[in-house]
């Protein structure tokens, strides 16, 4: 990387800095850098909170996501074998996107990826990364932020130490470096950040496309179907039996309440609007309708993805010709309700 070096006051510094490190405006995480021991501290973040860090006097912690968006994605490899990180780093360039390695504070490394201004779905950028883990062999691996989105009574989410922390700098810790160039730190961090390559959104849905990451469904969701769950009640995070079938199989008929059914699952579970646009139109090419309608267009998907998504609907249809088939006496809500509720329950909902 070819380095133009120019004089930036601290006030550059801590914009520049802020460009990549940001997320929750109201909290952020630190540590004791003598007792290692992280807490919390629910105050804004400043520009003195950021002068404190970059000078080496207090540890920054970036809570990444807000909403559902995220302006970056950290994954923690937690040890020293660098031939890691930079596997990552070639396997995402073979991707077309950019991630940047960290030496963390004490112990392995951080890879970066950094978003276009605004930041784009958590959920996209941490179904690319995972499946980049994915193809590494190294699918446990940590990855920041840790949830799609902070919905269903979650907070803040988790926060990670930001790079270039003043006490560490000197020691060749928490700072950028350069994989090839034997994993030196970049001369100068500041130069190394005015040339960081932002990943855009629409990058993430190309190789979410490409390589068919959202379908099946559950891959959006970051687990695998659960096709005997547990019979005491339906979990929240997962899919009964009957949108399972109907995703996996397609349907050949009431293509228009089916795909309404699936939305407000998809609802149910946290995934944004747009995800669950895309994973509904790879599954309307499943669809063999018997009839003369054809397989449902994308306008019609969206109606009924929006009509699920204006309000929490708590029925799950089992009584309707379109869920009926697709339904197993496995299913845990068979063992919840009597068979006369489950009818009741199903009344159509549909628009
Ligand atoms: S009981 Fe209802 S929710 Fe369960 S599989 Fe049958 S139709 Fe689906």
């Amino acid at each position: 990387m070819k380095a133009k070096t120019c004089k930036r006051t601290t006030r550059d510094k801590v914009a520049l800095f802020c460009r990549f490190f940001t997320g929750l405006k109201n909290v952020y995480g630190t540590y004791d850098p003598k007792t290692g021991r992280v807490c919390q501290v629910k105050e804004p973040v400043t520009e003195e909170v950021i002068l404190a860090h970059l000078k080496g006097q207090r540890p920054y912690g970036v809570y990444l996501l807000e909403q559902d968006l995220t302006c970056a994605a950290a994954i923690d490899f937690d040890d020293n074998d660098p031939e890691t990180p930079k596997a990552f780093v070639s396997r995402a360039a073979e991707h077309g996107i950019s991630s940047y390695i960290e030496r963390s504070k004490s112990k392995g490394y951080h890879v970066w990826l950094f978003f276009s201004r605004g930041g784009v779905k958590a959920a996209k950028a941490r179904l690319v990364v995972r499946h980049i883990l994915r193809e590494m062999g190294t699918p446990d691996t940590e990855v920041f932020p840790k949830q799609d989105s902070l919905r269903n009574g979650i907070e803040y989410g988790n926060f990670i130490n930001a790079p270039l922390f003043g006490a560490l700098v000197p020691q060749g810790r928490t700072v950028f470096v350069d994989p090839g160039n034997a994993m030196d730190p970049f001369p100068n961090q500041w130069d190394f950040l005015e040339q960081v390559r932002l990943v855009p959104e629409v990058k993430l849905d190309e190789i979410i496309a490409a390589d068919r990451l959202v379908s099946p469904v559950h891959a959006v969701l970051g687990e695998q179907p659960r096709t005997v769950p547990s019979p005491r009640f339906l979990p929240r995070s997962s899919l009964p039996i009957c949108a399972q079938r109907m995703l996996n199989e397609g349907v050949t008929e009431n293509q228009r309440v089916a795909c309404f059914r699936l939305a407000i699952h998809f609802n149910r579970l946290g995934i944004p609007f747009d995800i669950t646009v895309a994973a509904l139109s790879r599954w309307a090419q499943k669809n063999k309708p018997t009839d003369d309608k054809g397989v449902i267009t994308a306008t019609e998907i969206k109606k009924q993805a929006d009509c699920a998504y204006k309000k929490s609907y708590r029925s799950f249809g089992c009584d309707e010709p379109a869920v009926k088939p697709f339904c197993s006496a496995e299913c845990p809500i068979h063992w919840r309700v009597d068979p006369k509720s489950v009818n009741n329950g199903g009344k159509s909902e549909t628009p």
